[in-house]
């Protein structure tokens, strides 16, 4: 028996199902997939983490015995060579995004594959009703979990015994540089071990009901992008934070993450679909698109929002919700254009996430917010921040003004010889943009 375990989404060797299900000699390897990267800005910073990973990944397979080959090419020119070295079979994560799931038809054809649940708690296609059709609604897909969130524990795979590193040339010759890319400094964070960083959070654990909406405060687990890419495992977090008290709140985000992957697993077309059937007369104003992309938009919560993603990758779930509210019903434009240029900065970008989380903004989606509820980013800011911490910080032109002014619709509008470049009126009326949208998604909800 020869295999190929093929990391992608699962960065580390802890609670690995590849080398659980692993035999005899085997190949690790990773692919820098040139049909990903051609997408990709040249300062991408999710190439700087995957690559650091990568080479932690490396390290730890070396500990064990084994070691890890890295290529740069299309996966499917690359397994067409490794057949040469009769490989029985490839091991790896499942991955249900639409390039993924073609992308693995073919490599299935050249080396047969074994895809593994890996990077979730449960298995998508298991998650039915009683009456065998996929949950759409979060409560009782969240409810028919319960044995699963009552045990403190779930079983984590260890290594199979008696791996053995099938002969090959394991030196990496590939570089960020190499790659086309620049090597980015990352929030420092980013370095850091999963289980560093669920120390650090567990303290906050039992105010992370009611902290975790203040985005000035550091109250939630900056675990996302670790979890993405798999340097820690979904059961790995759940085991070290469920058995703590007051756990239970934490754990519920954790399992939106398994709702998403559940949805976009049973509705694959709402990756570039909406989930409910509306047809919603999108606006397409390039200007008021790229405002909100540059954080141009007048509206202080939104901009700083933005402007923090681009600048660091990041943007706390609660400016998520508020900023892709503000696109999808004040500026009416389609979810679609937020969900890609999300994809496009995020450091934890998940497909599953992103999408399911911009069509319940935009309430095209499953479980979605109702239509007529449209957040209005001033009270966003007043209520989580008051005292425009986190809005000074990131629009620094507004530090001389009183919070009260920021916090209030045309505040702005008799300061411009105060606040540089930054916009003294908002692109649009936020009353006006509201009924618009209402009436908007009223027109599309008649059949
Ligand atoms: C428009 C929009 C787009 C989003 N896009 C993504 C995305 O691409 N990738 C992503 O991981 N999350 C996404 N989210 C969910 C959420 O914003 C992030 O998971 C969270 O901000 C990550 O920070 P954290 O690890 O500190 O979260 P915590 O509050 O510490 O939560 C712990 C974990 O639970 C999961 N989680 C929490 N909230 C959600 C949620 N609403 N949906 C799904 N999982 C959740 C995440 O894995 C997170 O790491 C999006 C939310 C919105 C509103």
């Amino acid at each position: 028996m020869k295999e190929i375990l093929w990391f992608r989404r699962d960065l580390r060797v802890r609670d690995s199902a590849l080398l659980a299900y692993a035999k005899g000699e085997v190949l690790p390897i990773f692919i820098f997939d040139t049909n990903l990267l051609k997408k990709l800005s040249r300062e991408d910073r999710r190439v700087s983490f995957i690559f650091y990973w990568v080479e932690e990944l490396k390290r730890e397979l070396c500990a064990m015995g084994l070691d890890l080959a890295i290529f740069y090419g299309d996966p499917v020119e690359i397994f067409k060579s490794l057949k040469k070295q009769k490989f029985s079979r490839v091991l790896c994560s499942v991955d249900y995004d639409s390039y993924a799931l073609e992308r693995d038809k073919k490599i299935d054809k050249i080396i047969p594959m074994m895809p593994l649940n890996d990077a979730w708690l449960i298995d998508p296609a298991q998650a039915l009703k009683s009456d065998g059709t996929p949950y759409k609604v979060f409560t009782p897909f969240y409810k028919s979990l319960k044995p699963l969130w009552n045990a403190h524990t779930i079983e984590e795979y260890q290594p199979s015994t008696y791996l053995r590193k099938a002969s090959f040339d394991y030196e990496n010759t590939i570089s960020v540089e190499s790659m086309g890319f620049r090597w980015m400094r990352l929030e420092p964070f980013l370095y850091q071990s999963p289980f560093e960083l669920l120390d650090a959070f567990k303290p906050k654990l039992n105010t992370y009901q009611e902290n975790r909406d203040y985005f000035y405060l550091d109250a939630t687990s900056n675990i996302s992008t670790h979890l993405r890419f798999g340097v820690v495992s979904p059961r790995e977090v759940f085991n070290y934070l469920r058995p703590l008290p007051q756990s239970q709140f934490y754990i519920r985000e954790l399992f939106w993450r398994e709702f998403y992957n559940t949805i976009l697993y049973h509705f694959p077309q709402s990756q570039t679909r909406n989930f409910n059937a509306l047809t919603i007369a999108w606006e397409s104003n390039e200007e008021h698109f790229e405002a909100w992309c540059e954080g141009r938009t007048g509206v202080p919560i939104v901009d700083a929002a933005m402007r923090h993603l681009n600048q660091t990758g990041f943007m706390h779930n609660r400016l998520r919700m508020v900023v892709a509210s503000y696109l999808t019903k004040n500026l009416l434009l389609d979810w679609r254009k937020g969900e890609a240029y999300f994809a496009s900065k995020l450091m934890d970008y998940e497909a599953c996430s992103n999408i399911g989380s911009w069509q319940w903004a935009a309430s095209t989606g499953a479980d979605a917010v109702p239509y007529f509820r449209v957040f209005n980013p001033y009270t966003q800011s007043l209520k989580f921040d008051k005292d425009c911490l986190f809005i000074k910080q990131l629009l620094p032109q507004l530090e001389v003004l009183p919070n009260a002014l920021i916090h209030k619709e045309y505040g702005l509008k008799d300061w411009a010889m105060f606040i540089g470049d930054y916009p003294t009126m908002p692109i649009v009326d936020t009353k006006s943009s509201r009924l618009r949208a209402i009436e908007r998604f009223k027109e599309s909800q008649t059949p």
